[in-house]
């Protein structure tokens, strides 16, 4: 019989699911909404578990698949008693000591190791040289490996507002939600230790991140150490705004609508702030999607989704845009590197899906040039580019 010894420390809370059957976790949970079985839910994961854990069920490559594809998005959690991610990011646990993991999230960790890095990037990337860094400041700027390998703009941005800043560039280490997240616990400990050494030797007393992954890590799994208190950008920003200091005007009506990150909303608890920002420009109107605030739908990439199921993590971002078609904006905002790009491409696959490739002027050099019908923007780029 298989052990799964960190899913059984939820033994008495996975016979309360199995026993109340209430279902209220399954509609709305993304990956059930697409793969369109009771197992992918969280009422099917606790089943799964217990069958295993009692011995009726063997773990296959479908069970290994449904343990693995959860996004830990938090959505069946709202609507639960029990503390499902904590239970299944567990399970995840355990299939990675059993060695059933997946090979491309088995890559990005070993990338991890070499690069510092999910990316297989070279670290000297991270260096920004319009970033003057002074080590002494209270304020670390923290890139996180998205924005700090490849989108050097944003920082550039947050830096030039926040002012005198530390930024450690290509000595910043990664915040390894990747590790926690996909259930390699085991390596995730050791390399806590290492980035607690890096911060700890910094003169901070707040990190400042954009990446809502990287926020809630260093909240919830390094502060304690560190003794600096993480925030995320959007936090600075709103209260620039709301002090008068930044205004914005959009020379034209525009109809935006915002997307939540799972961890800065449900999990960071960021909800009305960058609605007052976006609500403070003149001339936007601001609307919301279905699923909005603690009740936000994934863009598919939780937990390393978009690399071990990359379809599947597709047709749930391609869910997400559709939600955004449907409120009439033109602009889809959020704040998440990941987000931004899993967005992104959720709306170029359905543009692409809606080509007619029988037609006689159909030509596949045009596919490159394919573009999501909603704009999906990062918010400080989309406030930089309105800046009176
Ligand atoms: S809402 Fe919670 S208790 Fe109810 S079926 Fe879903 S996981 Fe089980
Ligand atoms: S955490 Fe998200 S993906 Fe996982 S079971 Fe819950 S709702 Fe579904």
């Amino acid at each position: 019989m298989a052990e799964l010894k960190n899913t059984k420390k939820h033994r008495e809370e996975i016979y309360t699911c199995n026993r109340t059957r209430c279902g209220f976790c399954i509609q709305r949970c993304p990956v059930y909404e697409v793969m369109l079985l009771e197992t992918y839910s969280s009422r099917g994961r606790t089943l799964v578990a217990r069958g295993i854990m009692e011995g009726a069920i063997t773990i296959t490559p479908e069970v290994v698949k449904l343990a693995n594809s959860c996004l830990l998005c938090g959505y069946c959690e709202k609507n639960c008693a029990l503390e499902n991610t904590t239970i299944f990011r567990d399970f995840k646990e355990d299939m990675v000591e059993q060695g059933l993991t997946d090979k491309y999230l088995d890559d990005a960790v070993g990338s991890l190791n070499e690069f510092g890095n999910p990316f297989k990037q070279n670290a000297k990337k991270r260096a920004i040289p319009e970033i003057k860094s002074n080590p002494n400041s209270k304020t670390l700027l923290f890139g996180g490996c998205t924005y700090g390998l490849n989108d050097h703009q944003t920082l550039i941005h947050m830096a030039e507002l926040l002012g005198d800043v530390n930024y450690l560039g290509e000595e910043e280490p990664c915040c390894n939600n990747l590790l926690f997240d996909a259930g390699y616990i085991q390596q995730f400990k050791e390399k806590k230790s290492e980035v607690v050494k890096i911060l700890k030797k910094t003169k901070a007393k707040e990190i400042v991140t954009g990446c809502p992954t990287c926020f809630r890590m260093l909240k919830e799994e390094y502060a304690d150490e560190i003794k600096a208190e993480p925030i995320h950008f959007i936090t600075k920003l709103y209260e620039m705004v709301k002090k008068g200091e930044l205004k914005f005007e959009s020379k034209e009506p525009l109809k935006v609508t915002w997307h939540d990150p799972c961890h800065l909303g449900r999990f960071g608890g960021i909800i009305d702030e960058p609605r007052e920002i976006i609500r403070s420009v003149k001339n936007v109107e601001l609307v919301e999607m279905e699923n909005s605030g603690l009740d936000s739908y994934c863009c598919g990439a939780g937990s390393g989704l978009l690399m071990s199921y990359p379809e599947l993590a597709i047709e749930i971002s391609k869910k997400r845009i559709r939600e955004a078609l449907a409120t009439r904006a033109t602009i889809l905002l959020t704040f998440c590197p990941t987000c931004e790009f899993t967005l992104e491409k959720g709306g170029t696959t359905i543009a692409r899906d809606e080509i007619d490739y029988d037609a006689e002027d159909f030509d596949f050099d045009d596919l490159d040039k394919v573009e999501s019908k909603i704009k999906v923007f990062n918010l400080l780029e989309w406030l930089v580019s309105l800046k009176k």
